[in-house]
C-alpha cells in the first residue's frame, strides 16, 4: 500500500511545532504538512509538567510566539496559561486538525534516490507501526525524554517507607498538605516548587548540594501592561519584546564580560531579600560564574518570602544515604520528610529519540555539526527546532522556523528536491553543542551533534546575530548544497 506523502513532517505539537505550523501555513501556501504527537495531548512541556505551581522562568514577551501577542498581565505565566495559549494559538489557525496524536515517530530514513524521508510511526504504548513520507522533516520534539525524569542513584533509597515523586510524574494523588517535605535540588523546579508547597505543608526543606544563583523578578511587568493599556496590542508586545531582548542580552554580556560585577549584583539582590542574618555566602554563592548555568528566576522575590516566613528553609550538604525517615546527610544530619520530591533534573535527548539513516546508513547525530543552530551536517532536509540557553526557547525556534521556510520556497522556486549542509574538504574546529556548566547538559552532551568555531556551525545565542543570519543572511552559502532530483 502507498504511504501517505507529505511535502513537511512535523515532529511534536508542543510550543514549537505548533509555531512550526503556523509560520508554514503564513509563508508557504500550499504546501501539505501534518504534526505528528507522541502522545494524546497537545503542549508538550506544559501540558507534561503539573507540579504544584508550575510556571515559566523566562517572561511570555520572549517566550510567546513572535507572531502572538501575549495578553495576560503577568509576565512570569503558569503551566497552565502557557497551555491555553499554545490551544489557541492551534485551534485559531486551524492547526488543531492537522495533529496525528499518539502517532510517535520511532525511525527516519532519508533517501537521495527519492529525496525524501520515510517515517515509521507508531503510536506510543506499541502497537503497529505506519509509514508515512515526506520531503523535508522538521523535529520540534524537545530536548529531553518525556518517558522519565533524571535521578541520581541515592544509596539506600530502597530503605525510606514515604514517597518519593519526581517532578516530570506528578500526580494528582501526591498529598502534601500539613506535612513535612523535602525537596531535593536547587534548579528552576526546586526554586519553584518550594514556595508552593511551603503555602500548605508543615515545612519545606530545600535540601542542595551546591547554590545556584537566584533573581527575583517582578511577576508583572508594569511597562508591558501600561505599553498594553495605551497602544496597539502588536505594537505593544512588539516593544515589550524587544526590551526584553535587550535588557536580557545586556544582562548576559555583562555577565560574560563582568562576571564578579554581576556577581556581586546577583547577590546583593539576594541580601536584600533575606537579610544580613542568612547564611548568604553558604546557601546562594556559587561556585560558578554567572550564566556558566542557567540563572533562576523567582517572581515577586516568592522563594525569598518563603525563607523568610519559617515555612521553608535551605540546607547545602551531600546526601549520604537515605534513610527509612528520610536522608542522612554527609555532615551527619538527618533530615526527616513524609514525602521527598526530587527535583534533580530531566534526561536529555536528541531528536526526540528518532532513529535517523540516511541512504541505509545508520546516522548518530553527535558525529555531526549544527549548521545554524538548527540543521546538522551530511543530513538533507532534516531541521530541528532548538532554542536558547540564554535566553527564551522561542526566540530562536520563531526565527529557525523563518529560516526553515525561506529554504521550503527557494527550493521550491529553484527546482531543488533537497539541500544538505556540507562539512567540506577544510577542516573545522569543534566544540561541545553549549557550553554550560549545569550538570543535565554535562551528563548528556556527548548525544548532542558539535558547533563549530566560525559560523554557520557556530551556535552563537544571540538573537539579533541570528536575524541577520537566519532571516537575511543568503542561503546560498556554499556551505549549504542544493541538489537537483534524481541525483544520488
Ligand atoms: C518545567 C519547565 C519549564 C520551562 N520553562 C522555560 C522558560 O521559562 N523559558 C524557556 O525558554 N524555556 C523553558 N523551558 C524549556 C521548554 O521546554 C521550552 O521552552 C519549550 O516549551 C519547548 O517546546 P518544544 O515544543 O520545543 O518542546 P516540548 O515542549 O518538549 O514538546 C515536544 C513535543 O514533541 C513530542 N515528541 C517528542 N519526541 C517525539 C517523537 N519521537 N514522535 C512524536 N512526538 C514526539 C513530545 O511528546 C512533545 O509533545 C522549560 C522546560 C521545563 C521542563
Amino acid at each position: 500500500m502507498a504511504s501517505e506523502h507529505f511535502d513537511v513532517l512535523i515532529i511534536g505539537a508542543g510550543l514549537s511545532g505548533i509555531g512550526a505550523a503556523f509560520h508554514l501555513q503564513r509563508r508557504c501556501a500550499g504546501l501539505s504538512y501534518a504534526i505528528l504527537e507522541a502522545r494524546e495531548r497537545i503542549g508538550g512541556t506544559w501540558d507534561l509538567f503539573r507540579y504544584p505551581g508550575v510556571r515559566s522562568d523566562s517572561d511570555m514577551y520572549t517566550l510567546g510566539y513572535a507572531f502572538k501577542p501575549w495578553r495576560d498581565a503577568q509576565a512570569i505565566a503558569d503551566g497552565p496559561s502557557i497551555l491555553r495559549y499554545i490551544e489557541e494559538t492551534a485551534r485559531e489557525n486551524a492547526i488543531l486538525e492537522r495533529i496525528r496524536f499518539a502517532s510517535r515517530v520511532r525511525r527516519a530514513s532519508w533517501s537521495s534516490q527519492h529525496a525524501r524521508w520515510t517515517l515509521d510511526v507508531a503510536p506510543a504504548n506499541g502497537g503497529e507501526a505506519i509509514q508515512l513520507t515526506c520531503n523535508f522533516l522538521f523535529a520540534c520534539s524537545g530536548y529531553y525524554s518525556y518517558e522519565e525524569g533524571y535521578t541520581p542513584e541515592f544509596p539506600g533509597v530502597e530503605h525510606y517507607s514515604g514517597r518519593i515523586v519526581h517532578p516530570q510524574h506528578w500526580s494528582d494523588d501526591v498529598r502534601y498538605a500539613g506535612k513535612e517535605l523535602l525537596v531535593i535540588g536547587s534548579g528552576a523546579t526546586a526554586v519553584t516548587l518550594v514556595p508552593e508547597l511551603a503555602k500548605s505543608a508543615s515545612h519545606v526543606t530545600m535540601l542542595q548540594r551546591s547554590p545556584t544563583y537566584v533573581v527575583a523578578r517582578p511577576g508583572q511587568d508594569r511597562i508591558a501592561n501600561w505599553l498594553r493599556g495605551h497602544l496597539p496590542l502588536k505594537l505593544a508586545y512588539w516593544l515589550t519584546r524587544w526590551k526584553q531582548v535587550l535588557l536580557g542580552m545586556f544582562f548576559y554580556n555583562l555577565c560574560r564580560r563582568r562576571p564578579e560585577r554581576a556577581k556581586q549584583l546577583l547577590l546583593k539582590g539576594v541580601r536584600m531579600w533575606l537579610g544580613t542574618e542568612f547564611d548568604v555566602d553558604t546557601h546562594f554563592t556559587p561556585r560558578y560564574k554567572p550564566w556558566d548555568q542557567r540563572l533562576c528566576l523567582v517572581p515577586d522575590g516568592d522563594l525569598f518570602k518563603a525563607l523568610n516566613s519559617g515555612r521553608a528553609s535551605v540546607v547545602t550538604d551531600e546526601i549520604e544515604c537515605f534513610t527509612a525517615r528520610g536522608v542522612k546527610l554527609a555532615s551527619g544530619r538527618e533530615i526527616v520528610a513524609d514525602l521527598i520530591v526530587t527535583a534533580t533534573g530531566l534526561n536529555l535527548q536528541v531528536l526526540g529519540g528518532v532513529q535517523l539513516l540516511v541512504d541505509g546508513q545508520v546516522v548518530d547525530p553527535a558525529r555531526t555539526i549544527n549548521y545554524k543552530g538548527l540543521m546538522y551536517s551530511e543530513i538533507p532536509n532534516l531541521a530541528a527546532a532548538f532554542g536558547y540557553t540564554n535566553a527564551s526557547w522561542t526566540l530562536k525556534c520563531d526565527l529557525s522556523c523563518e529560516f526553515v521556510c525561506r529554504l521550503l520556497n527557494h527550493m521550491k522556486k529553484r527546482g531543488y528536491a533537497y539541500c544538505t549542509p556540507r562539512r567540506g574538504a577544510q577542516a573545522i574546529e569543534e566544540e561541545a553543542f553549549v557550553d554550560f556548566t549545569s550538570g543535565y547538559f554535562q551528563r548528556s552532551l556527548h548525544k548532542f551533534p558539535k558547533q563549530g568555531r566560525k559560523t554557520p556551525w557556530r551556535l552563537h545565542q544571540n538573537y539579533v546575530r541570528d536575524i541577520a543570519l537566519l532571516r537575511w543572511g543568503r542561503l546560498e552559502d556554499g556551505v549549504l548544497e542544493f541538489s537537483m532530483p534524481g541525483t544520488p
